[in-house]
């Protein structure tokens, strides 16, 4: 995989957002494969739809594609609210690619994957309308919090100067692909209890010690739930059947 942007591929356009997407895009559809499946290409979708920008031909995973000059921050700056908000709630996020690259140098410094199936209704921050004087007044985007997304769903195929190997982004999706398929709320607590499991930092913990880090702010995400503790026990030994977490004996855990 080489970060050398072609700059040649923006000949003729003049805006410079429309520069930046045509070469970005550009090279996402000569380099970049399917983090789903072993297809080692994908289709771009000519903008038929507003959530989707590339289509795996093989598996059918679909991919927006999110450039920004400069570094990949905390929340990164999505599309319109409604469609992406609406896809999510449905379970039906694409994946995303975000993409940051050098505008100086044209090269490709950053490259993170998120798999729709981290993609929960909570990380979608609506942003304020546009102002009345606006070009597209009223016009309402969001931001993606990636900061939310625990490091699990957050796979790096290149950072920096270093490119992951296909097969160790893919190895990394595989571990929580079957997500995809699970119902919004099963997929909602095995996600939230993953990332209280991370904010841990590799640290043994008991279950009092979790509960009182954790359990009120579990309890507000999923405010139809009055059972926040056996549902946090359940997403504890789901996590071990991942391979996430350890149980120690003595009711003492740690992630792996
Ligand atoms: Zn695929």
């Amino acid at each position: 995989m080489q970060l050398e942007l072609n700059v040649r591929l923006a000949d003729g356009y003049r805006s410079p957002s429309q520069r930046a997407r045509r070469i970005t895009e550009g090279w996402f559809e000569e380099h970049m494969y399917c983090a789903a499946c072993t297809s080692d290409r994908l289709d771009r979708t000519r903008g038929s739809t507003q959530v989707v920008d590339f289509l795996c031909p093989s598996c059918g995973a679909e991919y927006q594609v999110k450039a920004k000059a400069g570094a990949l921050g905390p929340r990164l700056r999505d599309a319109a609210y409604a469609p992406m908000m609406a896809r999510a709630q449905a379970n039906r996020s694409p994946h995303f690619a975000f993409l940051a690259y050098d505008s100086g140098a044209w090269q490709v410094r950053g490259l993170l994957l998120v798999p729709g199936h981290f993609i929960t209704p909570d990380v979608i921050e609506r942003c304020r309308p546009l102002s009345p004087t606006a070009r597209r007044a009223g016009w309402v985007g969001c931001n993606i919090l990636v900061h939310r997304i625990p490091p699990d769903g957050r796979l790096a195929v290149v950072q920096g100067d270093r490119v992951a190997s296909p097969k160790q982004v893919r190895s990394g999706w595989g571990v929580f692909a079957d997500l995809a398929r699970a119902k919004a709320e099963a997929r909602g607590w095995t996600i939230d209890v993953l990332r209280c499991v991370r904010a841990l930092g590799g640290r043994e913990f008991t279950l009092k010690d979790f509960y009182a880090v954790f359990e009120q702010e579990l309890a507000a995400q999923h405010p139809n739930n009055r059972n926040v503790q056996p549902k946090i026990r359940q997403q504890l030994q789901v996590l071990r059947n991942r391979g996430i977490v350890r149980f120690l004996g003595g009711g003492r855990y740690v992630a792996e």
